[in-house]
């Protein structure tokens, strides 16, 4: 105890302690593209607060102790930066931690462990000396305080001229609420509130009503498929022009509509699924928490619908949506059980088709292509090999595009399964496909992977989409096909799947807009926003895309509007 008395003196902790919470500030200087005045505020502005926390106590070590939540907020941030390269923590990150289960938080440990053992050795060790110095004696002395004080209010008044001039030059950028641990924090306050208000879903969505009716013949046998596709990126279907035959079933089928400009208004699975299932979009998010989803629309005119899914419960909208439907199954109920491969869907699908009602519709909550990819196909689809991959490395690069091309011939061939049961049954029928979003493999130099990062890229948006109609439903509406033919190549988003699966369906309510269905004359679906940051929109083309992303936009055609 006296060593370490002689080693950590207050005065001594108190600048290590100071240090340690500019830790992150310093990074962002470095990563965030920040106006260089702004940039000095960034350090002195949070610099002298920390100051003045700091000498609020005679002991350093309480108020570092007391700050344990602006330290965790630090940890985050950093393994963040490790991880994207950039950006404050979002507050779907925050909702992410909690949506997704902890199995997939493991597999990215190994992805992650250079930058939590980083973290681990920067917090541990000063929580630890926090807690010893409390039994010391020894506390800051009257001087070095009062040196301290003049030391924040002189960098107050440098990081207030810094600001002042930074704001003048760009108030956009350089605000108050845009300095770290700021924003941090009223990103995690919003992931609260979303949180909140999500679990007040059922009682603010109670009186929603489609008042749905259905303009066919009530005999018509019909039946509409959804399948909701997961990380599936249409940089890598050969339908889209991929080297690889990844698609060859879908490739082969001469009845297939495929969609070539399609961009997901968000690169997480928990926003981005619900917005294919309901009216709100990136324009008025807010919205769905009134909402009811397209399910309740089909039930209304007389549908009996279905929801199955591959995936887990996350208490997301997904799950609300889910329950609206007549018949609601999860195939994984615990995170501990290993997840099923998609195919297990399909016998399901079947005896559905077989259960007896006129009029169906069957939403597929596919886990398609969701890291880890050597778990999400069976040995037939074992097409490229290797495929097994124990680190996530450039070195490890090919075996994991490897298993990521599988993960698509899998869903390939679950695709055409599904299609040829559809076409079995010689119902009017349809189905729609759609992925929620795409994902990084490390494909630049920014060594990206995986996706939901706070800036997406463009294998992130980049998204497959595919439409298919049954013969018989081709004969008696004969103008749909031809009219979603004509629109392979506009550019458009996730928005269509709601309003085109109504007018598939001939389903009448006031929430359908046929300037996004694809299977109108009035399709015109105008431009692209993007849900950015605490839910507010953002047009496509002024998402601030690395050049990377706006390079591969190009070279696969994408307009980014
Ligand atoms: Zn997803």
């Amino acid at each position: 105890m006296k060593r370490f008395n002689e080693l950590f003196t207050p005065q001594r902790l108190f600048v290590i302690f100071l240090g340690i919470m500019l830790v992150p500030n310093i990074f962002l200087c470095f990563t965030e593209p920040l106006p260089l005045a702004f940039k000095g505020a960034y350090i002195l502005l949070p610099g002298a607060f920390y100051l003045l926390l700091l000498n609020l106590s005679r002991k350093p070590g309480i108020v570092f102790l007391s700050l344990l939540p602006l330290h965790f907020i630090g940890a985050v941030q950093l393994v963040l930066l490790y991880l994207f390269g950039h950006s404050i923590i979002a507050s779907d990150m925050y909702l992410n931690i909690f949506t997704t289960n902890s199995g997939e938080a493991f597999e990215l440990l190994d992805k992650l462990a250079p930058a939590v053992i980083g973290v681990l050795l920067l917090y541990i060790p000063a929580l630890v000396v926090a807690i010893y110095s409390l039994r010391s004696t020894k506390e800051l002395t009257s001087p070095f305080r009062k040196r301290a004080f003049i030391l924040a209010m002189l960098m107050t008044g440098g990081g207030a001229a810094c600001y002042t001039s930074a704001h003048h030059e760009d108030p956009q950028v350089a605000r108050l609420d845009n300095l770290y641990p700021i924003n941090a924090f009223n990103n995690a306050r919003f992931a609260i509130k979303s949180w909140e208000a999500a679990k007040k879903y059922r009682q603010t969505s109670k009186d929603f009503d489609y008042r749905a009716s259905s303009t066919r013949e009530s005999q018509l046998p019909e039946v509409y498929v959804l399948i909701i596709g997961e990380t599936s990126r249409a940089a890598n279907w050969s339908l889209y022009g991929y080297e690889r035959n990844t698609t060859p079933r879908l490739c082969a089928r001469h009845d297939i509509i495929h969609f070539d400009d399609v961009l997901t208004p968000i690169n997480a699975t928990h926003k981005s699924v619900p917005l294919m299932l309901c009216p709100a979009n990136a324009l008025d998010f807010q919205q769905i928490y009134r909402q009811k989803s397209l399910i309740t629309a089909f039930k209304q005119a007389g549908f009996h619908t279905a929801f199955l899914s591959n995936q887990l419960h996350n208490g997301s909208f997904t799950d609300f949506f889910a329950e609206e439907a007549d018949y609601t199954r999860y195939l994984t109920t615990r995170p501990e059980e290993t997840h099923r491969y998609d195919n297990a869907l399909l016998p399901l699908v079947d005896s559905l088709l077989h259960c007896g009602v006129k009029k169906q519709l069957i939403i597929l909550h596919t886990y398609g292509s969701h890291f880890n990819y050597c778990e999400r196909y069976s040995p037939e689809n074992r097409l490229f090999t290797p495929d097994h991959i124990d680190k996530i490395d450039r070195k490890n690069r090919q075996a994991m595009i490897n298993a990521y091309d599988n993960t698509i011939v899998a869903t390939d061939r679950l695709l055409d399964g599904i299609i040829a049961l559809l076409d079995h049954t010689g119902h009017t029928a349809a189905l729609l496909y759609l992925s929620d979003h795409g994902e990084d493999l490390l494909d630049d130099s920014r060594e990206r992977f995986l996706h939901a990062s706070p800036l997406p890229t463009y294998y992130q948006l980049h998204v497959p989409c595919i439409l298919w109609f049954s013969p018989q439903y081709r004969q008696l509406f004969p103008l749909d096909a031809e009219l979603a033919q004509s629109h392979h190549d506009t550019p458009f988003d996730s928005r269509v799947a709601f309003h085109t699966l109504l007018a598939i369906g001939g389903i009448e309510t006031d929430y359908r807009n046929d300037s996004l269905s694809l299977v109108s004359h009035a399709f015109h679906p105008g431009e692209r926003y993007y849900l950015g940051e605490r839910n507010t929109p953002v047009p496509m083309q002024h998402i601030p895309f690395d050049e990377e992303d706006r390079r591969a936009f190009g070279q696969h055609g994408i307009a980014l509007r």
